[in-house]
């Protein structure tokens, strides 16, 4: 059985692009996301996704699984709306102020739209978990969460509504936590490195418990929120390797070797000690992840215990780790963009090919791109085929500013000689080539060649 594509025709897809910038938008990927048709806004901070938004957005998701999955962790899905009793349990409903929106039922009972579920998932593991023997677990969901942020900004970087992974796992010690925690490192810099993303692992401010097991993952961007400062050559070390049977220990080691702080945790005399003065880098950066060691912080408040290997019971030690899905669709094309629009890494593409048919109508035009659609997307490609009677340049400029991987443009001369041109939206590169060679150049990923 073929892989199953999800190609489609443009003239009955729906892709409301904009030729103006929207004035709205301050940075790139907001108006470029704006133009090409992904997001729209509903209220402040609050988006629908069109589909070729959402289509990216699922992409991003497919990898988090996938290296969720690899890591051990296991996926579920908890509601939006939690009851605020648990909040209470907590101490938490006071704490967390007015990013919080509160909800009140017909009954008068209080709930609110989840922020984030360290109680809720708190309270389903102590519900259902009783012995040491259980653990280690890491649970996940990806889940839209809200926040109502002062100033939402920046499209979908600061919504107020947002797509977040967050996972919570369960341990019987510390020592166990941290091997959780590692993995979830990992994990981490794998998957953003799949989107084409170089993250760096910042350690964080782990809050009144103290500890160094907080790390932040920032991909590099002058319109980034977040002030890093780091030996430069963290950001040149190798993707780790999925060896989460192994020893995690000397891996985090060869990133954590190196000064890497976001601007709380910055302490510059330590900069200047432990950073060569040409490797000291200061830069601006959009944080993407976050993962944190929490001990027995929500176990202890909620009274989360197993046994132990003595009989005693004692309360779990947790760990919660987040990614921010909606964000990275912005993170990415902040990465990778240029003056005509997005640049996808193949990835997390919307679609791998854009198809464009240069005269709809003209039989020999119309058979080579019918051939090319069914084959490509056969072959399990996900191809967006421009079939619409439009001008060429119209074509060019739309299918720059989406900005899928490859572009295939068949005209009438190259229908006569079966020919295809393609061109690599990153580099510019085209080649003219016959059917055969067409797709097998478009059924690969052409990221090597940036
Ligand atoms: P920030 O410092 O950007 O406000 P945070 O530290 O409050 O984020 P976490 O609680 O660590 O966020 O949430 C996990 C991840 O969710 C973050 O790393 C980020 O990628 C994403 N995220 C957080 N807040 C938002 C938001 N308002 N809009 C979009 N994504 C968000
Ligand atoms: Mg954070």
């Amino acid at each position: 059985m073929s892989p199953i594509s999800q190609s489609h025709r443009m003239s009955n897809y729906f892709l409301p692009t904009l030729k103006e910038t929207p004035s709205e938008a301050q940075i790139v990927s907001h108006r470029l996301m704006l133009r090409a048709g992904m997001v729209r806004q509903s209220a402040a901070g609050i988006y629908s996704w069109l589909p070729l938004g959402l289509r990216a957005l699922r992409k991003i998701e497919a990898i988090v699984r996938d290296e969720q999955a690899k890591a051990g962790a296991i996926e579920m899905l908890m509601p939006t709306l939690q009851s605020a009793d648990i909040w209470r349990e907590s101490g938490r409903y006071e704490d967390y102020g007015k990013e919080m929106l509160r909800i009140t039922d017909r009954h008068g009972r209080d709930l609110l739209y989840g922020p984030t579920n360290e109680e809720l998932i708190t309270q389903i593991f102590r519900d259902n978990v009783v012995s040491y023997k259980d653990l280690p677990k890491n649970l996940y969901h990806i889940q839209w969460k809200f926040r109502d942020e002062i100033r939402p900004r920046f499209g979908v970087m600061r919504g107020r509504e947002f797509l977040m992974k967050d996972g919570y796992s369960f341990d019987v010690d510390e020592a166990s936590a941290r091997v959780s925690y590692y993995k979830m490192f990992i994990a981490y810099l794998r998957s953003f490195r799949r989107m084409g993303l170089k993250a760096m692992p910042v350690a964080a401010d782990t809050g009144p418990i103290g500890g160094e097991l907080s790390h932040e993952f920032i991909i590099l961007a002058d319109t980034g929120e977040s002030e890093v400062f780091c030996h430069s050559d963290i950001l040149n070390l190798p993707v780790p390797e999925a060896d989460y049977d192994g020893d995690l220990g000397p891996t985090i080691e060869s990133f954590t070797q190196y000064y890497a702080r976001s601007d709380e945790m910055h302490d510059a005399d330590m900069f200047a000690q432990q950073v060569p003065a040409e490797k000291q880098l200061t830069a601006r950066g959009i944080e993407v992840g976050h993962i944190f060691y929490f001990g027995q912080k929500y176990s202890t408040a909620m009274n989360a215990q197993v046994a132990g290997p003595d009989g005693k019971d004692t309360p779990v030690h947790g760990g919660s780790y987040g990614i921010g899905v909606s964000r990275l669709v912005g993170g990415i094309i902040e990465a990778s963009h240029d003056e005509d629009g997005i640049i996808w890494p193949w990835a997390v593409a919307p679609f791998h090919v854009g198809l464009i048919n240069l005269k709809p109508g003209h039989e020999g035009c119309d058979a080579l791109c019918e051939s090319l659609f069914e084959t490509l997307s056969q072959n399990g490609l996900d191809v967006l085929y421009d079939d619409r009677d439009d001008r060429a340049g119209a074509k060019f400029s739309t299918m720059d500013l989406i900005g899928l991987p490859w572009q295939a443009v068949i005209g009438p001369r190259g229908a006569e000689g079966g020919e295809v041109e393609i061109k690599n939206r990153a580099t510019g590169e085209k080649h003219v080539l016959v059917l055969d060679a067409a797709i097998a150049l478009l059924s690969s990923s052409p990221d090597s060649a940036k």
